[in-house]
């Protein structure tokens, strides 16, 4: 049984994943309710605060498709807050729309951070969740978050490794005692990728392509190991010498080619956590392995590529896109996780 402290404290409480890529917002006793692209659309009109038109997929849509009074933003970059009142409005919106419509007292919010960010940056993701209306903020490292939610003993004395990549960075984490023993944070993951196959395109094919197609592409095609069994995808964009609209072919080793270096990084980033941490926790890991979680853990064959790479089994988390908010809506009835967050 929890203290009489905690439960009160925790009895009117939102989990929430504010992620580069995605935001998403667990309700106790429901679960994931809001899962929507970290974007939001904007009518300026020379006030200084415009008018929301949209929050989410809608506003993801309008990326890079507005007209001059409307801008399309997506307030985190890298794992942290770069807009921040686009930040706070998207997360009032998201809140809103995980009650419902049902007025609610002010929430008391439990938000996923990246590990090792700076108390700066802290403080930002707590005044954006005060801003979009929450009594009280707590803050859970995201890679915990993640590991509670894929079932690894994160308060046992024995080490488990996560490793996750979103849109804007890859944590690699090693997790004992509810804390973390090592972590090291890159800023590089979906994003980095989808630049990059837009690079690809523009140098290899003479064509201009949209994020978004970028995007459609790395999740279509995009394999690390296509090895014989190629797939084919046709790319629309605009054709760099005449201007006008073109269409091609292309396939997943082109893609593999185009991922060439944010792959090296991502693989260099979990060869040098294995390098520095103490043989102990080596020993733990040879035996436990890792677990792959965030949005590019579904990028084909990347778990093989890391078995290669270092020997060790890795495993996918189950629902990789939404581990971190389900992890920081559990820690919700852990005490020990709870003990270490409530300050
Ligand atoms: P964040 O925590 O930064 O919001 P997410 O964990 O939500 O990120 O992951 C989003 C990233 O995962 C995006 O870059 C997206 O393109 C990528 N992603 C999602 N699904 C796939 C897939 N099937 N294959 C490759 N990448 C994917
Ligand atoms: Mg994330």
């Amino acid at each position: 049984m929890l203290p009489k402290v905690i439960r009160r404290r925790f009895s009117n409480v939102l989990a929430v994943d504010l992620g580069t890529a995605n935001t998403l917002v667990y309700v106790k006793g429901k679960g994931v309710s809001v899962d929507e692209p970290s974007v939001v659309a904007v009518q300026k009109n020379g006030r200084k605060n415009g008018r929301i038109l949209a929050v989410g997929k809608d506003a993801k849509k309008m990326l890079g498709r507005t007209p001059g009074n409307i801008e399309a933003i997506r307030p985190m970059r890298d794992g942290v807050i770069a807009d921040f009142e686009g930040a706070g409005t998207m997360l009032r919106q998201l809140i809103k729309q995980a009650h419902m419509g049902r007025k609610m007292m002010r929430p008391r919010i439990v938000v996923g951070v990246p590990s090792g960010i700076t108390q700066v940056e802290r403080n930002a993701v707590r005044e954006a969740a005060q801003l979009a209306g929450a009594s009280e903020v707590f803050l859970i490292e995201q890679p915990i978050a993640a590991a509670i939610a894929a079932g690894l003993p994160v308060t046992a004395p024995a080490c488990s490794m996560v490793v996750d990549i979103g849109g804007g960075t890859t944590q690699v984490a090693v997790i004992s005692l509810a804390g973390i023993v090592y972590g090291k944070s890159v800023r590089m993951g979906g994003d980095k990728m989808d630049e990059a196959i837009t690079q690809y395109m523009k140098h290899r094919h003479n064509l201009l392509i949209g994020e978004q197609s970028a995007e459609s592409i790395k999740m279509t095609i995009g394999n690390v190991l296509p090895g014989d069994i190629r797939e084919h995808m046709e790319v629309k964009g605009k054709d760099i010498s005449t201007g006008l609209p073109k269409s091609i072919r292309i396939d997943s080793c082109e893609v593999r080619d185009a991922l060439t270096e944010p792959i090296r990084v991502i693989v260099e980033t979990v060869k040098q956590a294995l390098e520095e941490i103490p043989p102990e926790l080596s020993a733990d890991l040879m035996e436990r392995g890792i677990v792959l979680t965030g949005g590019v853990a579904l990028l084909k064959n990347l778990d093989k590529l890391l078995h290669d790479k270092t020997g060790l089994p890795i495993r996918i988390a189950d629902n990789p896109l939404s581990t971190v908010a389900l992890g920081a809506g559990q820690a919700l009835d852990m005490r020990d996780i709870l003990e270490g967050i409530l300050n």
